[in-house]
């Protein structure tokens, strides 16, 4: 009898998506990648590029962390100028992975250097609760054989798969 095939890896990107939209998560999944031509997310790399020198990079294989300072703390920078669930959420799910590698993590923090302004994440058991459940949700998603339902039209402006989903409508 062979071993069921191994859950795929879901990482940051997975939930942050799946918090900002189930579909995007799905599209993601297929392999769709419009965030590569969007200018948003090229600013975004050089925001991130520049904001913070002196860090160093955690890459965890499905994951990878903007960097960890002593005491297991998470940082994520972002370059929007609003928080959002769904940038609390990758920080969360961070750490869980780093808890199951053995690190004693302490919590995690969200960088918004446009705003100058950082959001604490903690670390416990509702946290970890609730990373555990959008790591199953996530997985739900990707496993679906058809894309979950668009958002309303509203909530997808901004949104790099706008084209995709809503074509010249
Ligand atoms: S365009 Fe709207 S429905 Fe499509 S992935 Fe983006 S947020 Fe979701």
């Amino acid at each position: 009898m062979t071993a069921p095939p191994a859950p795929a890896a879901v990482g940051g990107v997975h939930i942050k998506y799946l918090h900002h939209c189930p579909r995007q998560l799905w599209l993601y999944g297929q392999g769709y990648r419009p965030e590569h031509r969007s200018e948003l997310v090229a600013f975004g790399e050089v925001v991130d590029a520049t904001t913070f020198t002196r860090r160093r990079d955690v890459d965890l294989g499905e994951a990878k962390i903007d960097w960890v300072t002593t005491g297991a703390v998470v940082h994520e920078t972002k370059s929007s100028r609003a928080p959002s669930p769904a940038h609390t959420a990758q920080v969360r799910h961070y750490c869980l992975l780093l808890e199951r590698r053995g690190v004693a993590v302490r919590g995690g923090t969200v960088h918004y250097p446009l705003v100058r302004r950082t959001v604490d994440v903690p670390w416990d058991d509702t946290a970890r609760t609730r990373a555990e459940e959008s790591e199953a949700r996530a997985r739900t998603v990707l496993a679906a054989p058809e894309p979950p339902d668009r958002l309303g039209r509203a909530d997808c402006r901004g949104c790099s798969y706008r084209d995709y989903c809503w074509g010249d409508d």
